[in-house]
């Protein structure tokens, strides 16, 4: 399990990385709001489509900031969520909003 010391440094971690990407103006939409893009992206060029898409890669990593954050509230940060084993500590070091091991993690990128 993680320890107090080090769920303390991936909360620091995850807040400066959700402070760092909301400074970059990534922001979740409320509930429902996505068809706006869709609509964008369709009528969007190359270059501000792939902005569109380097925005949802950010709103998609906010996304995860935060499910990681409200894991450590609920004291099940650092476990998988599949299959409920710890996630490796060298892991969380370079993904701290990792909510998989590496098993699980590469079954679902296959
Ligand atoms: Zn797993």
């Amino acid at each position: 399990m993680v320890n107090a010391r080090d769920l303390e440094r991936y909360k620091n971690l995850l807040v400066a990385k959700r402070a760092e990407l909301q400074a970059r103006g990534v922001s979740l939409p409320p509930a429902g709001a996505a068809t706006g893009d869709v609509m964008d992206v369709a009528s969007a060029d190359t270059e501000a489509d792939l902005q569109v898409r380097f925005r949802e890669t950010d709103r998609l990593l906010l996304k995860e900031i935060d499910a990681a954050l409200a894991r450590i509230r609920a004291g099940t940060f650092g476990v998988c969520e599949v299959c409920k084993k710890p996630i490796a500590k060298a892991r969380l070091e370079a993904v701290p909003w990792a909510g998989l091991c590496r098993d699980c993690g590469e079954l679902e990128q296959a």
